[in-house]
C-alpha cells in the first residue's frame, strides 16, 4: 500500500493521510457492493477522480465495469458560471445498467447535477453517486450523493487525483494548498 511521502512539498499541509483515504474507500466499497448485488458500472469523472476510481474499483466485490467521462466548467480565472461542457462522452451505453458516478469532490454541486441529468436521460436501471470529498458549506444546488468519503471545510485541496494547474495529482494524500481559495 502507498504511504504518505516522507516530505510534504512546500506550501502543502496534509489534510487526509493516505492510510485514512484507503480505510474510508474500503468502507465505501463495502456499501457499494452491498447495494449492487448484480454488479456495478462505474463512471469515472476525469481527470480528478482517476485515482479514487482506481482504488475504489479494486476494493469492490462482484462484477465491475468502468467507463470514463470528462467535463469542464465554463468560467474565467477563479469564477465559474456554473455551465458545464462535456469534453469526453462515455464509450458504451448505460441503458438498463446499475451506474455509480465516481467524482473527486462535490463543491457547488453544479457539475454533479449536470452529470446526473445527462446520465439519467440515458435510462440506467439505477444511478447513484460516489464522491471522495464534499464541501457542504459551498453547495449552491442540493444534489444527492449516496457515498461520501469525507466532508471537508471550504479549503482548496490537492492530491490523490486533484490538481492545481495540473500539478499535485500524484500525491498519495489530500493536502490543503495554502494561498488558493475555492472557485467562486
Ligand atoms: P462543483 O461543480 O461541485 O462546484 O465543482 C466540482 C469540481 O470543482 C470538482 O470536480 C473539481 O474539479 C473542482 N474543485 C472544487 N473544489 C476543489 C478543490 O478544493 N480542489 C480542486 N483541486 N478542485 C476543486
Amino acid at each position: 500500500m502507498l504511504l504518505s511521502p516522507p516530505v510534504t512539498p512546500q506550501g502543502l499541509q496534509t489534510l487526509i493521510a493516505s492510510e485514512d483515504i484507503h480505510a474510508r474507500i474500503g468502507s465505501l466499497a463495502t456499501a457499494i457492493s452491498r447495494d449492487h448485488p448484480d454488479g456495478v458500472h462505474l463512471v469515472c469523472v476525469l481527470k480528478g477522480a482517476f485515482m479514487f476510481a482506481a482504488d475504489l474499483a479494486r476494493c469492490l466485490t462482484g462484477r465491475v465495469t468502468m467507463d470514463f467521462i470528462a467535463v469542464s466548467s465554463y468560467g474565467t480565472g477563479s469564477s465559474s458560471s456554473g455551465e458545464v461542457q462535456l469534453l469526453k462522452d462515455l464509450d458504451v451505453a448505460i441503458a438498463g445498467r446499475d451506474v455509480v458516478i465516481v467524482e473527486d469532490i462535490v463543491d457547488t454541486g453544479l457539475t454533479l447535477t449536470y452529470l446526473l441529468g445527462v446520465l439519467r436521460a440515458r435510462a440506467p436501471r439505477t444511478l447513484r453517486a460516489a464522491c471522495l470529498l464534499s464541501k457542504p458549506t459551498r453547495r449552491v444546488v442540493a444534489v444527492p450523493v449516496e457515498y461520501v468519503g469525507f466532508e471537508i471545510e471550504d479549503r482548496f485541496v490537492v492530491g490523490y487525483g486533484l490538481d492545481h494547474a495540473e500539478a499535485y495529482r500524484n500525491l498519495p494524500a489530500i493536502a490543503v494548498l495554502e494561498g488558493v481559495v475555492s472557485p467562486t
